[in-house]
């Protein structure tokens, strides 16, 4: 693989279109100062697509188009070909998505061009790419974009002026251990993004966290709630159906019991009003025939005992007048023959005869008394007949009278008794009936104030039964209320029933439903405290909250083992860049010492690697900054440092080295690396300035060599040089101020060498 060719339109001087053919292994190009040689470099950096415009001596991109002159006018666009030969195949596209890069041809053509806006459009093969395409492309060709294979005007000793971190860094490019530190750049980046991710996914978890535990905690209670409204649920249905059956149970009962009373209360009434109030004491007909028949008798006894005194007289006189009579038919001498009348015991027993005769009076025996009585009067008479008349007094006419009186009286008088006995027996009679009739009316009455009773308790009872209908009627009031609340709280259907569920062997009392009631609502307003809803959104969002946690997590975890792989990664890049660097840096330093030696004819020179001395500042007391050692960065650095000795010279010191010296230990450090890592070609703008016409030998000498393995381009004021040269180019600035290119012979280049 080599440069094959180079075209330059419109770039910088060259206004005009203008091709290098380079298929020999050294070019030479040269021109006098200011002709445009080093545009010709810089053209070529320009198509590998160098990004420094700086680098490239403008500030922008228009700047590297040709500006005008006096004859020619400004230009709108630069563009540089390239030519590779690449017959071999080694250059190589891996990473390119695009199918239409076609590289397997015998050239690789690439191309750039930059617009008056800085706009830059590339090519390979004439196909539209991006830049990253060309870089990978001359990567594979072990071609960087730093360019160590292009070393412009006054660069040469770049390796030696950089410190000994960046020289590292250039010898690594050089050593072609670039793509591991870029490689290795590439993981530090993924490294440092994954850590980031990893603690962005850390603290997106660490704040998610305090949110999942508060919708752990709302989950956990929703879930208690779920289970205490399903068992409330539950509750309800049994409480209800039980609460149902207890109000038909006592409605039932009321009606029942209402139905009795209204039966009961219709026949009390219906008695009572059909019935007179008792109170009114009725008075019978008997007890005034009794009064009359009582009034009677005493009318009767009256006349009796006004009988008997009269019959009383009556006797008195009679006997009276009997003792006259006696006494007048009483004898005067013989007494005894005369008679004597009837003494008072005589007439006194005959009363008493008589009286008792008369007492024992009765309807049945009346005539043997008259009997009795007429005999008695018989003996009485005999006995006064008996007697001696003398101056008799004859009464008999006025006895007579009197007894008939007398027979009249007594006659009246059992008339009077017996009519005393007959309205005895009435009295009687009555008394008998007036006493059933007054027992009857007590019966009445007590049964008429069994009723008034019996009606009281109605009353009583009505007046329980409607407070018992007022406490039903409380009672499905509040079941009611219940039910509305159960509903608003649990829902309709959750609480639907059915009565079938009461177990009707299990007695349901007032006192099991009250304890159920007041279970109840000792779980209602638990549920109530736990908040009502469904927590639909909460759960929902718990669910999400949790895949995102979990997503994280498994984030985190994935980002873990992508740190451990990108660590591990890291150590094997960064091993296998310290041993090849340490391997390169062996092989340059063989090299490096030859060439060294070479150049000044003997001495030493080495590269030598040394400890990268990080200093960072750290705020130390008051304001006052220091800088001091960062001891806690643990890993340690190293650079590269250059150690020369010249011979005969004690110095060893870069700095205290003389121009020319300088330029020599640069060139001998370059070609070292180039020997060691050979870069296809190699471009070397003015590198030998400084030299000596001896020096210039030397260095002829070691562009030979090296032109073995890379193809040289140099641009030289150097007849040595451009003597070593195969083809020579000069380069010439017009009247027009374009530079013009010509393929010169040694002869005429000569001119050019100072
Ligand atoms: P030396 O031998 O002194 O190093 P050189 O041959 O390398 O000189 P360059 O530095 O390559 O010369 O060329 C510089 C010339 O290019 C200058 O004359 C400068 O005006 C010209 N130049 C640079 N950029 C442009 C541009 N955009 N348009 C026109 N001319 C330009």
């Amino acid at each position: 693989m080599h440069l094959k060719s180079l075209e330059l339109n419109g770039f910088k001087s060259f206004a005009r279109k203008s091709e290098f053919i380079f298929d020999v292994p050294i070019i030479a190009i040269v021109g006098p100062n200011g002709s445009g040689k080093s545009n010709i470099v810089e053209s070529i950096r320009f198509v590998l697509g160098e990004q420094s415009v700086k680098s490239m001596r403008g500030k922008t991109g228009s700047d590297l188009i040709f500006k005008g002159s006096n004859s020619i006018s400004k230009m709108s666009r630069a563009s540089v070909n390239i030519v590779f030969d690449n017959t071999d195949r080694v250059f190589h596209l891996h990473h390119h998505n695009n199918a239409k890069i076609n590289i397997d041809f015998n050239e690789v053509v690439i191309s750039r061009e930059v617009f008056a806006d800085g706009g830059n459009k590339y090519k390979i093969n004439g196909h539209e790419v991006r830049m990253k395409d060309v870089h990978e492309l001359i990567a594979s060709v072990n071609i960087g974009t730093s360019g160590h294979h292009i070393i412009s005007q006054g660069e040469a000793d770049r390796y030696l002026n950089a410190n000994i971190k960046d020289r590292r860094e250039l010898i690594e490019e050089a050593l072609g251990l670039k793509v591991y530190q870029y490689r290795l750049k590439e993981s530090l980046r993924k490294l440092d993004r994954s850590e980031k991710n990893m603690r962005e996914s850390e603290m997106l978890r660490r704040e998610l966290a305090p949110h999942l535990r508060f919708l752990k905690r709302q989950v956990d209670k929703i879930e208690k709630a779920k289970h205490l409204r399903t068992d409330l649920a539950e509750s309800y249905k049994i409480y209800f159906s039980k609460e149902d059956y207890l109000i038909r149970d006592i409605t039932e009962s009321i009606e029942s019991e209402k139905t009795i009373l209204n039966e009961r209360f219709s026949a009390v009434n219906t008695f009572l009003s059909s019935h007179q109030n008792p109170d009114n004491v009725s008075v019978y007909t008997e007890e005034k025939q009794i009064i009359e028949k009582k009034s009677f008798i005493e009318g009767w006894q009256e006349k009796i005992s006004l009988n008997t005194r009269e019959l009383g007289k009556i006797e008195g006189m009679i006997s009276l007048l009997e003792k006259q009579e006696l006494d007048s038919k009483k004898p005067v001498e013989n007494k005894t023959k005369k008679h004597p009348g009837f003494s008072y015991d005589q007439v006194k027993n005959f009363f008493i005869k008589i009286t008792k005769s008369l007492n024992l009076l009765k309807i049945e025996n009346i005539d043997a008394i008259v009997s009795d009585i007429k005999s008695e009067l018989d003996v009485f008479v005999k006995i006064e007949n008996a007697t001696v008349e003398r101056n008799i007094v004859d009464n008999s006419i006025e006895i007579t009278e009197l007894n008939r009186k007398k027979q009249i009286l007594i006659d009246a008088t059992t008339e009077a008794q017996n009519y005393i006995a007959e309205l005895s027996i009435d009295i009687s009679k009555f008394d008998a009936e007036l006493l059933q009739k007054r027992s009857a009316e007590r019966e009445s009455q007590k049964h008429y104030y069994e009723h008034v009773a019996v009606k009281k308790e109605l009353e009583g009872k009505k007046e329980l039964l409607a407070e018992k209908i007022h406490s039903l009627n409380g009672r499905i009031t509040s079941r009611n209320e219940e039910y509305n609340e159960a509903v608003v709280l649990i829902g309709e259907s959750e609480i639907q029933y059915q009565q079938t569920l009461v177990d009707e062997d299990n007695a349901i009392t007032e006192i099991t439903q009250e304890q159920s009631r007041r279970l109840l609502e000792r779980s209602k307003i638990r549920l109530e405290d736990m908040g009502g809803g469904s927590g639909i959104e909460t759960l929902k969002e718990y669910e999400d909250t949790m895949k995102r946690d979990e997503f994280l997590a498994k984030e985190i975890t994935d980002i873990t083992e992508t740190i451990e792989s990108l660590h591990s990664v890291i150590t094997d890049l960064k091993q296998t860049l310290n041993t090849e660097f340490d391997a390169g840096v062996k092989k340059i330093n063989v090299q490096f010492d030859k060439f060294f030696k070479l150049m000044f004819g003997g001495g030493d020179a080495e590269l030598v690697s040394s400890l990268v001395k990080k200093r960072s500042k750290k705020r130390v007391e008051g304001e006052q900054l220091e800088l001091i050692e960062d001891e806690e960065n643990k890993e340690k650095e190293y650079g590269i440092d250059i150690k020369v000795k010249l011979p005969r010279k004690k110095i060893t010191d870069l700095e205290m080295l003389s121009g020319g010296e300088r330029s020599l230990t640069s060139i001998a450090l370059l070609f070292a690396l180039s020997q060691v890592n050979p870069p296809p070609f190699l471009v070397l703008d003015e590198t030998d300035a400084a030299l000596d016409e001896a020096n210039s030998q030397r260095y002829g000498d070691m562009v030979e060599q090296l032109s073995k393995y890379s193809q040289l381009i140099v641009v030289t004021h150097n007849r040595e040089t451009m003597s070593r040269a195969q083809t020579l180019f000069g380069v010439t600035l017009g009247r027009d101020d374009a530079s013009t290119m010509l393929s010169l012979r040694l002869e005429d280049a000569e001119k050019y060498a100072k």
